[in-house]
């Protein structure tokens, strides 16, 4: 695609049907319209919902796939249809690990009517600890109504061009001319879209803008890191994208300050997405607030302390997730490797539970000579007081012992000792401990194979691979 697309700047806002849903944009918008009633539920009649499917997921893992069969009966759940949440946490948690051991014995044996084709992908992970994931029809129908649904409550205009940056294989949507399709997607089926466009990310910010002025789009959808630097890009250079309205986020953690670089450098709001290729959507940025909502509908989602137990509003624990529609390789309390601050209840009326934010991941923590970790909570604000010390491209900070802190820096210029300094004094003051603090300048940060990025790594004691967050 070479030639400049045409403008999207309708001024009605107005959502259009098209003339004749298919037949899975009906069944869409039905899913969209129970979705509308249950989230104006109260947070007890949702988890007596969820409660329901629960019984009905296990009830049938119980009876065809065999790696519960096994586990239930050790377990002595006598009545999996009606488990009680009591008996729920007596289940042990799977994790990546588990799933590669238990291999096909996760698989049912046997589907009931209506759950259509099974198909399989494969999650990487970020130190490859690839697992298979069965999916069905239905939990892939599932899937893409939530798309709808974040659409609808952000109230995005069908209309506009969408373009996404991801990262891709070689060669693939590559620069100068990305690739482009006539439609956003699945929701097409419900609602005439505009076209989307998309760009592989492994090439510079300066071409990323150069292909970003050319598309011009309405909606644009990357990696947060990498929104950070397009947006720091063309504040630097003074470029403004007329038509964006409004940027999207996924497969990271999403700092504050990308919020604030695109609000300054496009005038624009970030909408993030909690999601994994193997388990779906997990939660949505609520479009009154900054927080998430979980897809309570779809998903039972648990906030784990350290002993197991649930977390209340303001405490951080280990996220936990069932996905409740995925018949073909049920995925009991899959603990997904992500830790998470419970929310309270969301002014917007919405009664899904609430995440106050995604804090990352166990190799995100730094661990103290006596052993204790700690989240380094960079997300928690003052990044931009380290970022005003030099001329800071990308950083990236790497615990590499218990000793010492390595501090990977892309600048534009040599840093000098004063600056240097500060730096030094900044790590130790953040991390609370007087770590050495040691500097390697590189031309680029390199992110993970599956294309994240990571701002803290913890290279001492690695615990077993969790799951990287948020393949989509
Ligand atoms: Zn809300």
């Amino acid at each position: 695609m070479t030639k400049k697309l045409p403008d999207h700047q309708p001024s009605n806002q107005k959502k259009k049907v098209s003339a004749v849903p298919t037949a899975k944009g009906r069944a869409m918008l039905s899913i969209i319209h129970q979705y509308g009633i249950i989230e104006k539920w109260s947070p007890e009649k949702i988890l007596a919902g969820q409660f329901q499917k629960i019984g009905k997921l296990l009830a049938h893992a119980s009876k065809t796939v065999p790696y519960f069969q096994a586990l239930l009966e050790e377990h002595a759940i006598a009545d999996p249809a009606n488990v009680t949440p009591d008996e729920w946490r007596t289940l042990p948690l799977l994790d990546r690990q588990g799933i590669q051991a238990a291999g096909t014995n996760l698989h049912s044996t046997s589907l009931p009517p209506g759950h259509g084709r099974i198909t399989a992908i494969h999650t990487s992970g970020t130190t490859g600890r690839p697992v298979r994931v069965l999916r069905t029809e239905l939990s892939n129908l599932y899937w893409c109504a939530t798309t709808l649904r974040d659409h609808l409550w952000h109230r995005r205009n069908f209309r506009g061009t969408l373009a996404v940056m991801r990262n891709a294989e070689k060669g693939k949507d590559a620069y100068p001319d990305g690739s482009k399709s006539r439609s956003w997607g699945a929701s097409s089926n419900v609602f005439k879209t505009g076209p989307a466009v998309s760009l592989n990310l492994n090439c510079t910010p300066a071409e990323q803008v150069d292909w970003l002025r050319r598309v011009n789009p309405t909606y644009l959808m990357t990696h947060p890191t990498n929104m950070y630097r397009l947006a720091n890009y063309c504040l630097d250079n003074g470029i403004r994208l007329e038509s964006l309205k409004q940027t999207m986020t996924l497969s990271e953690m999403l700092r504050p300050e990308v919020r604030d670089a695109c609000q300054a450098a496009w005038r624009v709001g970030v909408s993030d997405i909690y999601s994994g290729r193997d388990v779906g959507y997990v939660a949505l940025q609520c479009p009154e607030h900054d927080h998430y909502h979980v897809q309570a509908e779809g998903l039972y989602l648990e906030v784990l302390d350290e002993d197991g137990n649930p977390c209340q509003p303001g405490e951080i624990g280990r996220v936990v997730v069932t996905p409740l529609d995925n018949f073909a390789m049920p995925l009991i309390r899959y603990d997904i490797g992500d830790f998470a601050e419970v929310g309270g209840p969301c002014p917007c009326g919405r009664g899904l539970l609430v995440l106050k934010r995604i804090v990352g991941r166990v190799q995100d923590m730094v661990i103290l000579p006596g052993g204790e970790r700690r989240w380094t909570l960079l997300s928690a604000g003052n990044i931009e007081s380290f970022l005003a010390i030099g001329p800071i491209r990308q950083y990236q900070f790497v615990q590499k012992d218990l000793q010492i802190i390595e501090v990977r820096l892309v600048v534009d210029r040599d840093l000098t000792s004063p600056e240097k300094d500060a730096i030094r004094d900044w790590v130790t003051a953040r991390l609370d401990h007087p770590f050495s603090v040691t500097f390697v300048f590189v031309d680029d940060i390199e992110r993970t194979s599956s294309g994240k990025y990571r701002d803290f790594i913890s290279e001492v004691d690695a615990p077993p691979e969790p799951l990287s967050r948020s393949e989509v």
